[in-house]
């Protein structure tokens, strides 16, 4: 069974429809590029994922659970933005422990967790220093962090290299596809980067004016693509 299940899913924003007819399968331990150009509605489609935002119509299911009209904290989704906000007081422990301490995890818990996350992300010997005393990409990692600390279902990313320079994109993406291997973590990851989308993806689901238009691996698309639009996205790099 579909690890998560996305089943015509429709939304619009007053009269604007964002999201038509949107049906979509992702494999257990599957990471799933969405890719399409800017306004396609991919960001929405992770927030109605999330539960950031509502759904006009159809099914959003997570292993046996539909999801429709539960809140965010009991969907078990977790979601790393391109705006990372850490809080600048806090040390990167602190950071990492935030949220598990208000859903009331207990300290030895918290503290298991957040090793083994700092210990996946190379990020162990920074612990104890403060956001303001990291690079870009450790801010990132800290970011990604947080995230797996709290041992999501799904982890959603919306466009989370985008602040990075090319050289640091590159090699954080490379780190993602490896996180992705030594959790076995179900992943949807969204960007406007062909490249980056042809790279990473198990699986390429091509978005554009909140259509499905294809969903396949990199070399189906490039080699079967499914109509001009995709034929043209996937073929010609920005
Ligand atoms: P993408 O992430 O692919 O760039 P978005 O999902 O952010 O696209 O936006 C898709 C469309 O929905 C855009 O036309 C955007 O202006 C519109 N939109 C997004 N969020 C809202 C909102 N809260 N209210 C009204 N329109 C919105
Ligand atoms: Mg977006």
């Amino acid at each position: 069974m579909a690890k998560v299940s996305i089943q015509n899913v429709s939304k619009s924003f007053g009269s604007t429809p964002v999201l038509q007819d949107v049906s979509l399968d992702i494999e257990h331990g599957e990471l799933v590029v969405l890719v399409g150009p800017s306004g396609c509605g991919k960001s929405t489609l992770l927030r109605v994922l999330c539960g950031l935002e509502e759904i006009d119509s159809g099914t959003l299911r997570i292993g046996d659970d539909i999801v429709n009209g539960k809140p965010p904290a009991e969907r078990g989704i977790a979601m790393v933005f391109q705006s990372y906000a850490l809080y600048p007081h806090m040390t990167v422990y602190r950071n990492m422990a935030f949220g598990l301490k208000i859903h009331g995890a207990d300290k030895a818990e918290i503290e298991r967790r957040v090793h083994d996350a700092a210990k996946v992300l190379h990020i162990d010997h920074l612990l104890e220093r403060l956001p303001r005393e990291l690079s870009g990409g450790q801010r990132q990692r800290v970011a990604i962090g947080r995230a797996i600390v709290r041992e999501p279902r799904l982890f959603l990313f919306d466009e989370p290299l985008s602040n990075l320079d090319a050289a640091l994109r590159a090699k954080t993406r490379i780190e993602l596809a490896r996180l992705h291997r030594d959790l076995a973590a179900t992943m949807v990851y969204v960007t406007h980067d062909q490249i980056e989308a042809m790279t990473l993806g198990d699986k390429i689901v091509v978005l554009h004016e909140g259509r499905v238009q294809q969903a396949g691996t990199p070399l189906t698309l490039y080699q079967q693509p499914a109509n001009r639009f995709v034929a043209t996205f996937i073929g010609s790099p920005t």
